[in-house]
């Protein structure tokens, strides 16, 4: 296909898109270069948390983009300070480092384990995960994902990532050894297809690693930030965990995450961490206005009323046409196939006309939701219609 004066082939190939072009974005609204609308579900993966182009990060970018864009990570700037501060003043963590990507925050947490396993655990490095988990495209954080397939493509891996069941306390209990020195999951698995931790295992698991000395790392790089109802989804399981990672929702749709720990886990020294545009105050200044359009009054209890609004209706539709009802935690949900049917749904509902709709099938059988989580019931209806005429034709 070809756009202006020049070809998308120049673009090296990874993944199969659409034909068309995405120009603009609104909302839970995005126009491609045809004009034509789509109704958003997808959201750049769970990433803009405030749906497209939302005032306060266009204001928070042009604001700081005329102000100051990057003294270098070695020196202290202002959005960077108030993001860390806003960060530990709203979870149980103490310190926090700025990353890039989701998967660069894992890599800072899977360094942060091993340094403190080689200063207190007598070296110990193996970080238990869990079959079907998503961590990440670097080579350290695909050795840690539970994805089939993902153990051979760029082999040999990085080793000392055992994998346990999810869901399955006895089997971490029986991996943990002399090498271990942390566990670290997703409280919501999402790439692996929206499947909840139970309440019961965080528990268990926090019980657990406290007791044999090990860390407890929570991936909230898709639960984070809003996602779940709570601002992080630890907190439903009213847990402590030792480190956390953040991504997606925390920049609203520009490249931040972060990793944060608790003060006594803490042991980088000069050297041992960074990155060119860490904490880099064009990013955090977003971060910023996303995580305090987050905090104001009502807007999480918003996204719970909106989540069960979501989960009712999509319950609903699965009785009208006989699927396997829905699943998920907040505004990260999923609808049951009765067949394999997903990939093709994806499809038609893009190519819906006048008006397409974007949808994603992490598993053939399963459709997967995350709007903005300022999304309307008026839109989740509009989506829910759609979705019941593709369902049955
Ligand atoms: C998306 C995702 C990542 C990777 O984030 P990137 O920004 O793509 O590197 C890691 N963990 C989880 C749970 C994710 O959903």
């Amino acid at each position: 296909m070809h756009y202006g004066a020049h070809a998308t082939e120049s673009l090296m190939y990874i993944t199969n898109r659409p034909d068309l072009v995405f120009e603009r974005g609104e909302g839970s609204w995005l126009y491609d270069h045809q004009g034509k609308k789509y109704l958003d579900f997808i959201q750049g993966w769970a990433v803009n948390c405030l749906g497209h182009c939302p005032p306060e990060i266009t204001q928070a970018l042009t604001a700081q983009a005329a102000k100051l864009i990057n003294p270098s990570p070695a020196f202290y700037n202002g959005p960077m300070i108030e993001l860390a501060g806003l960060l530990t003043d709203n979870s149980c963590f103490d310190r926090v480092f700025f990353a890039n990507t989701g998967a660069e925050a894992n890599e800072g947490a899977i360094k942060l384990a091993r340094k403190w396993g080689r200063l207190n655990r007598d070296g110990a490095y193996e970080i238990i995960t869990f079959g079907h988990s998503f961590h990440g495209r670097t080579l350290a954080t695909m050795s840690a994902s539970g994805k089939a397939g993902w153990d051979t493509i760029y082999a040999p891996q990085v080793s000392g990532f055992p994998k346990a069941p999810y869901n399955d306390i006895a089997a971490v209990d029986a991996l943990i050894g002399p090498k271990t020195v942390a566990v670290m999951l997703e409280p919501v698995q999402g790439e692996g297809g929206v499947i909840p931790a139970q309440v019961e295992f965080l528990q268990a698991l926090r019980e657990l690693t406290r007791a044999r000395g090990i860390l407890l790392i929570v991936d909230e790089v898709q639960t984070g930030m809003g996602r779940t109802g709570k601002l992080f989804g630890y907190q439903h399981a009213g847990i402590v965990p030792d480190i956390m990672t953040l991504g997606k929702g925390i920049g609203g749709g520009v490249p931040l995450a972060a990793l944060l720990a608790r003060e006594d886990i803490c042991c980088f020294e000069p050297g041992d961490q960074g990155g060119t545009y860490n904490g880099n105050p064009l990013m955090t200044a977003v971060g910023v206005a996303v995580l305090k359009r987050l905090l104001s009054a009502g807007f999480l209890d918003d996204v719970t009323a909106r989540g069960e609004y979501l989960s009712r209706r999509l319950l609903a539709l699965s009785a009208k046409h006989g699927l396997a009802g829905e699943r998920g935690v907040g505004l990260l949900r999923a609808l049951i196939l009765a067949d394999e049917r997903g990939p093709q749904i994806v499809q038609r509902a893009l190519e819906q006309m006048p008006v397409g709709l974007l949808l994603n099938a992490p598993r053939p059988n399963l459709l997967r939701f995350m709007p903005a989580l300022n999304v309307s019931e008026t839109e989740i209806d509009q989506m829910i219609a759609m979705l019941d005429a593709l369902l049955a034709g």
